[in-house]
């Protein structure tokens, strides 16, 4: 590579050697990250078609792509409510309808009874159960007509930029490959290759190009063809590399080192009214080793939800405070933000330390106050929403932030936080706490640059949800069921879902349900809360529900982040199916907090799709977070997982971390090997996939 990178600055491998290529087709190729011939090659297919050999018409099936040969036995030209040409072309007895939507007179006429024909193209079931093709590629077989020795590659692409430019750019970036073998210099040691057998990189750029048409491409895009499994190791590696080598970056920052004297963190200790459980002791033990050292701490914090990481948190923040620094805690809405708020004031009053507050609803001479306790460090620990931390606010000693995440913590916001940066040269420490599980091989790939503590067992005498689902049209019968928890002192929440974005019309629906439940349960207070209502009113109502002075709460999902009311004892969510296993996880997070007996009612509405009813029943036979992550991964792909298919970063050129799992451990133990034997090779593997200008390049 840096011999191709010397030699494409003078130009040996620039685009421009290429055929058919200006300035504008380069222009478009940088689009796509194409700087050189080298890139071309690294440009990979994204699927074939198999146009060297003639499928019989009587094999066809429906969703097929395929070649096929015939003769013509008939056509006409249908005006119906589209003109339409319809061809039939038979083939030992089977036939196949060609329609045309465009077509000229001269096509129409051409297209006569006892002309052989060979078509290409996807076969589906038309209209009276028949087969055919729309559209189809074709040619007479007057002439010579050679079958193709290659599978054809279908590669990604751009606007303005063919299918057959593709395959000319690539045939010309083959050919180069071949004269000069040194051209693209295979970083991985030679022991890949041997066991268990994955080819060199140059065989496998060429057979993934240009599949030999014995090649076994079901293998090839299911992924599990040595030759790409080759490439995906290869591009999991580099994104490994990549995640380490900002990690590494980052310790070369200093933090403050926050060694406590541990006072105030006994005195919460023994004030609680409960002991830590085993993990919840663990994972202090990693955070506070880190506090002390003289490098950033960037640690995310995994644990169900109920699993105590608030505490764990207060603790943290603790032991900077004994160090005589400050903390910022922040959450993703104002009404979370305020939980916090209200626990940390019940543990650190005590201990004298006044937790500071500041929302968007702080104005004139009170914010003004507070900016300036913080800015003067009286303020030790402060409590706020993420967007308030990114505004004006400054810190006289900044020792560490805590983020309270409500989803899953993308790569996007990582950089952010860590753009934050430095102040006198020193950065705080950075604890990031998440309530949706990871699976393991997943986040030990995606999560490289960061240290993980997991807290995986729930506080003891907690009694798994019961989880049931009903059709809608026993409605009545959950009603029945909340008259009957709430008559036995429980509260409970009714949760409304609607599949528009529309927030009014979500929140419209929260009113109505709230009206109606209230009619159908007297004598039960009802109180609703969704994004609509004032800040103030809907504090107002949480406040109410906490003090147990309403029994129901009937609430979009914005309940879904931390509220605690151990006292609520079940949840009814309507309309289930319209939410991911994670939300739905979460919502029901919300009861199962206390020492009784909780349920979960999926009240869904008829019928059910069949990933629907599949999410339903894991909901209904698991209540553990990691393995509803799992199953998350398995339905929906690691991109929902991550929650990075919105940040747009973590993308993957041809590894998928669903499909490609089995490869996420070697692709660790080879970066470590690496690093430890050839660490000059991770710049080049890392610019070859993760890019010059890409994020993760850059810290
Ligand atoms: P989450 O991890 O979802 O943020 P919380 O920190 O809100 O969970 O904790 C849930 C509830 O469990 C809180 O009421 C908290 O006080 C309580 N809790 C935390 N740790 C323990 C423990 N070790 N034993 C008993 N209860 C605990
Ligand atoms: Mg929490």
């Amino acid at each position: 590579m840096e011999k191709a990178d010397q030699s494409a600055q003078q130009g040996e491998t620039s685009l421009a050697r290429l055929r058919g290529v200006g300035p504008q087709m380069q222009r478009r190729l940088a689009q796509l990250g194409i700087h050189s011939i080298a890139d071309l090659l690294f440009h990979l297919p994204l699927r074939y078609q198999d146009r060297s050999r003639c499928v019989p018409i009587a094999e066809l099936r429906p969703e097929d792509e395929a070649l096929v040969e015939g003769e013509v036995v008939g056509s006409e030209i249908v005006s119906g409510r589209r003109r339409s040409l319809r061809v039939y072309l038979e083939d030992q007895g089977a036939r196949l309808l060609l329609r045309f939507f465009y077509f000229s007179a001269n096509q129409a006429e051409r297209l006569r009874p006892g002309l052989r024909l060979r078509c290409f193209g996807a076969v589906r079931l038309g209209p009276g159960y028949q087969l055919e093709m729309v559209h189809p590629e074709y040619r007479s077989l007057e002439g010579p007509a050679p079958l193709a020795d290659n599978l054809t590659p279908i590669y990604p692409t751009t606007e303005g930029l063919q299918q057959g430019s593709w395959r000319n750019l690539t045939d010309q970036a083959l050919g180069w490959l071949g004269q000069e073998p040194e051209a693209v210099t295979d970083w991985l040691p030679v022991e890949v290759h041997a066991d268990p057998g994955l080819p060199g990189l140059r065989e496998a750029l060429m057979l993934l190009h240009r599949p030999p048409r014995d090649t076994a491409w079901e293998e090839l895009l299911a992924g599990s063809h040595p030759a790409r499994q080759r490439l995906v190791l290869e591009e999991l590696l580099a994104h490994q590399l990549s995640l380490r080598r900002m990690r590494k970056q980052r310790q070369q920052f200093a933090a403050p080192p926050l060694a406590g004297s541990g006072a105030l963190c006994q005195r919460l200790l023994a004030q609680l009214p409960f002991r830590l459980t085993g993990a919840q002791q663990r994972v202090l033990g990693e955070i506070s080793g880190d506090l002390q050292r003289d490098q950033p701490m960037l640690r995310l914090l995994q644990g169900d939800v109920g699993s105590g990481k608030t505490v764990v948190a207060a603790l943290a923040a603790l032991q900077a405070v004994e160090a005589e620094h400050q903390v910022a805690l922040m959450a993703p809405t104002e009404l979370l933000a305020e939980q916090h708020l209200g626990r940390l004031r019940d543990w650190l009053v005590p201990l004298g330390v006044v937790p500071a507050w500041l929302t968007g609803r702080h104005k004139g001479q009170e914010r003004a106050r507070v900016l300036q306790a913080i800015l003067a460090g009286e303020a030790r620990v402060v409590v706020g929403t993420h967007a308030l931390f990114q505004a004006e606010l400054r810190f006289h000693n900044l020792g560490l932030v805590i983020v309270d995440e409500q989803h899953r913590f993308g790569v996007h916001q990582r950089l952010q936080l860590r753009e934050k940066g430095a102040v006198d040269g020193r950065v705080p420490h950075q604890l990031i706490m998440t309530a949706t599980p990871i699976p393991r091989t997943l986040a030990m790939s995606a999560y490289a640059d960061l240290d993980l503590s997991v807290i995986d067992q729930r506080p003891p005498g907690r009694q798994p949800v019961t989880t049931v689902a009903v059709p809608d049209s026993r409605r009545e019968e959950v009603i029945a069921r909340v008259r009957e928890a709430c008559g036995r002192g429980r509260q409970a929440y009714w949760v409304c879902t609607l599949v528009e974005e529309s927030e009014v019309l979500q929140c419209q629906a929260a009113e109505d349900t709230a009206q109606r439940l209230a009619e159908s349960l007297p004598g039960l207070r009802v109180g609703r809360v969704h994004g609509r209502l004032k800040p103030a009113e809907r504090e107002a109502v949480m406040a109410e529900f906490v003090a147990n002075r309403l029994e129901l709460l009937v609430a979009t999902t914005v309940i879904e982040v931390g509220v605690d009311v151990p006292n609520a004892s079940l949840m009814v969510i309507e309309n289930p199916e319209r939410l991911g296993l994670a939300q739905l996880h979460q919502l029901r997070g919300r009861v199962g907090r206390g020492e009784a007996a909780s349920h979960c009612v999926l009240l869904f509405h008829p019928p059910l799709s069949e990933q629907a009813k599949t999410r339903l029943a894991i909901l209904r036979d698991t209540d553990d977070g990691f393995v509803i992550a799992q199953k998350d991964l398995e339905l929906r792909g690691p991109g929902e997982v991550l929650g990075t298919r919105q940040t747009g970063a973590m993308q993957f050129r041809i590894a998928d971390l669903g499909r490609d799992q089995a490869l996420l451990a070697r692709a660790q133990r080879l970066a470590d090997e690496i690093l430890e034997r050839f660490p000059e090779r991770a710049g080049p593997l890392i610019e070859r996939w993760v890019g010059r200008g890409g994020d993760y390049a850059r810290v």
